[in-house]
């Protein structure tokens, strides 16, 4: 009975290979956590970690609330399973089952129960006086359990324990583990590359990839709501099909075009979860399971909209399933489709199958995050103005004053008086304000429950997309209740207008030096010094030579506009202005600088590093893209962009708050005026609207008096969709959605 708590554990081999990154868990005790991934992906290195037969990198592990990372393997009470069982040759099944307890000077009569009681679960008991030479790959395994299960730990660790079995006593073991699990009720960690294993056993899987955490969930979860393209692409055989989709609205209703002929309707059920409506009108990935696309004609007559026509060209008849491999316009790929195997196809024919889509998927083209469900974010489009010393963030009736310390870790001045994206995580509310909170009010619309919370989605005012709070599955959920989210503002992150965090964890320090640039013949010169004496150079050739019409070479500056400063000056690197890959570096070798990682915070792909380098006052700040490989500690070099050396003082974020105070309030006047004009406004359009209302309501009770006007038409009951497709369209944005289609679990 032990829980476990991994927190940002990295682990870097010698020679530099990242194999685990970041790795955040929270263990129950009495789980099955299944780790699965592709081969190579460090599932095995974080399950060793836990073993302690591997260092910790960095991060602590603690098994109930006890920091293990130094604590010898043996002292953690923990017993491991691996995959070629490790059996000792020489020894009975019985004496390999006791030796670990007569290694720890057991009493041989306990020893003697446990063993017996051991093989007794797994039924090995007449095979206790047998060599493991003896015994079939299934019984070595069970003795290999056997000999974990007589140590009685806190947790079991299983790392590919079924790998080397064929494929029937995979299939009798997997269960045989599950009832092991119930019957032992301790917590197991099981590391597998095999996602039927995964799926069928595990109480909640961790999806990696690169040595990275994808999600983790339920099976269930992870199947029917994939936070990105790889856990939706790994899970399900045959797997997900992806489309090149362009999403489009009409009429209130979503649609994903697919290739030139294809249109299919997004039911609203679903529709109304897509995370950002901005989307709409871009190229997204639209994904759909096999055993989504249908081929029943009472479906296909039912949802003439969702549906695709296809050439076959593969039949796979399985018996209890037929595979359907098909051409369908604008995949270049089959699409497969998983149907009944009663059904009989030819090769070439035409046939129109229905896509179900109340089950489809979208995903970022760019990011490949799922586009629909909880993101790690709200994020809401709002306007940073510079006020009282700090920044407010406003947004509808919302004004953030953002704590002053926060001001010393924000990267990007540009957003001073500028647009800005909010970003609260959907865990972040609570539903009782502190000292310091700021309160959202809004009104909840409809959840999905999730196996570890609910999410509420939230309409507010002046924000397009409804925010997403995570609540606790008790929580008592009434649909179109006002409700309060208190946020605390020291939780709220935010991105700049290229979509890039822009606070960070630790303080930006401008990457300030005095120093001179000359430039002599086109090459220039930066020599910078520490006030300590320490000095460094680079150089840079901002020369091309060009061959012209008339084949005559001709020297020409590459940059224009490049810094020079004779005298020494103060001046500072921009954090931004460096670049770690290698095209980069070997072009502009001599702008390349080296120093010794002294702290990192990374996020997806950014990370903001800080660098001690020599000739510089106090530590560099980089704000590096697609960072990864590396650890505090680490040597690093990396290329300075020229034109990101500045011949200034550096002007930390707070003094720029403060010299834009004077546009910021008039910022704000209009930001106010904009915001009564939109009140008055809208409050005009809610009277227009119900007085139409109560005209179309008249109008409608004399013909169809029973028939209910809900927004969110559900898939599975098409009349409902006729007259919700009637309504007038500018009903749509303010009037409350009731509960559309909820999840039941
Ligand atoms: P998985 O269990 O998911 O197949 P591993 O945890 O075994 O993956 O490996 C993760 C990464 O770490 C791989 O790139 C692997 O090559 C590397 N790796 C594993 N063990 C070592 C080691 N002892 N020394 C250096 N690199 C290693």
């Amino acid at each position: 009975m032990a829980s476990l708590s991994l927190r940002h554990i990295y682990k870097v081999y010698a020679g530099g290979v990242r194999a685990v990154s970041d790795f955040n868990l929270d263990i129950d005790d009495k789980e099955f956590i299944v780790f699965v991934g592709p081969s190579g992906c460090g599932k095995s290195t974080t399950l060793r970690m836990i073993a302690g037969l591997e260092d910790i990198s960095a991060g602590e592990l603690y098994i109930d609330d006890r920091l293990v990372n130094d604590v010898e393997p043996k002292d953690r009470d923990i017993a491991m399973v691996f995959q070629n069982y490790a059996l000792y040759p020489h020894m009975t099944v019985y004496d390999n089952m006791a030796f670990g307890l007569r290694l720890r000077h057991v009493p041989a009569k306990i020893i003697d129960e446990k063993v017996q009681e051991a093989a007794s679960i797994l039924g090995i008991q007449h095979l206790l006086n047998r060599r493991p030479k003896a015994l079939s790959g299934g019984q070595r395994q069970r003795v290999a359990l056997g000999r974990a299960i007589v140590r009685e730990p806190k947790v079991f660790l299983l790392d590919e324990p079924l790998s080397n079995l064929d494929a029937k006593l995979r299939v009798q073991m997997r269960t045989e583990i599950t009832k092991l699990h119930h019957r032992l009720a301790t917590t197991f960690i099981y590391v597998t590359h095999d996602q039927t294993e995964a799926m069928t056993m595990g109480t909640r899987i961790v999806v990696m990839k690169d040595g990275i955490v994808q999600q983790v969930d339920t099976p269930t979860t992870l199947y029917d709501n994939p936070a990105n393209l790889f856990v939706a692409c790994f899970l399900g055989s045959p797997q997900m099909n992806i489309f090149k989709a362009r999403l489009i609205e009409e009429n209130g209703n979503v649609y994903a075009l697919v290739g030139e002929t294809n249109k299919i309707m997004i039911p609203k059920s679903r529709a109304m979860r897509i995370i950002d409506k901005s989307i709409i009108g871009s190229e997204v990935l639209f994904g759909i399971r096999p055993e989504d696309v249908r081929y029943e004609q009472a479906l296909i007559d039912a949802h003439p909209e969702s549906v695709v026509e296809a050439d076959v060209d593969v039949i796979e008849n399985l018996g209890n399933e037929t595979i359907l491999y098909l051409n369908v316009e604008g995949k270049e790929d089959y699409t497969i489709a998983r149907v009944n195997a009663r059904y009989s196809f030819n090769q070439g024919e035409k046939i129109r199958m229905y896509f179900a889509t109340e089950h489809a998927h979208l995903f970022d083209v760019t990011t490949e995050l799922t586009l629909m469900g909880v993101p790690d974010y709200n994020k809401i489009p709002a306007q940073a103005v510079a006020m009282e010393n700090t920044i407010n963030v406003m947004f509808g009736d919302v004004q953030i004053k953002l704590p002053e310390d926060m001001l010393g870790r924000i990267t990007d001045k540009s957003i001073i008086n500028n647009k800005v994206t909010l970003a609260i995580a959907p865990t972040a509310f609570a539903t009782e304000g502190g000292e310091n909170d700021i309160c959202i009010e809004g009104v909840a619309d409809f959840f999905d429950n999730y196996p570890r919370f609910k999410a509420v989605y939230v309409s507010v005012p002046g924000v397009e997309n409804r925010i997403i709070v995570s609540r606790p599955l008790d929580y008592e959920f009434n649909g179109g209740e006002k409700v309060k989210l208190y946020v605390n503002p020291a939780d709220i992150q935010l991105f700049n207008d290229d979509g890039e965090r822009i606070v960070a964890d630790i303080p930006v320090s401008g990457n300030t030096t005095t120093g001179t640039v000359t430039n002599v013949n086109g090459t220039y010169t930066y020599r910078f010094a520490s006030a300590s004496g320490s000095k460094n150079k680079m150089t840079f050739d901002n020369t091309v030579t060009e061959t012209d019409e008339n084949g005559v070479k001709q020297t020409k500056p590459k940059f224009d506009n490049l810094m020079t400063v004779e005298t020494e000056s103060p001046m500072y690197i921009l954090p931004r202005g460096v670049a770690i890959d290698k095209d980069t570096m070997s072009q502009t070798p001599k702008m390349v600088l080296s120093g010794v990682i002294k702290n990192l915070d990374e996020y997806h792909k950014d990370a903001i590093v800080t660098v001690e380098v020599s000739g510089f006052n106090g530590d560099m700040t980089l704000i590096i893209r697609n960072f990864s490989g590396y650890n505090a500690g680490d040597k690093i070099k990396f290329a300075v962009n020229p034109f990101s050396v500045k011949a200034e003082q550096y002007e930390s974020f707070a003094e720029a708050v403060i010299k834009g105070q004077e546009e910021g309030e008039i910022r704000y006047k209009e930001l106010v005026a904009a915001r009564e004009k939109e009140k008055e406004l809208e409050a005009a359009a809610k009277k227009e609207q119900a007085a139409t209302k109560t005209a179309s309501k008249k109008a409608a009770d004399t013909v169809a008096p029973n028939s209910e006007s809900t927004d969110a038409a559900e898939p599975t009951a098409p009349a409902a969709k006729k007259p919700a497709a009637k309504k007038a369209p500018a009903a749509k944005k303010t009037s409350t959605v009731k509960r559309p289609t909820a999840k039941k679990k």
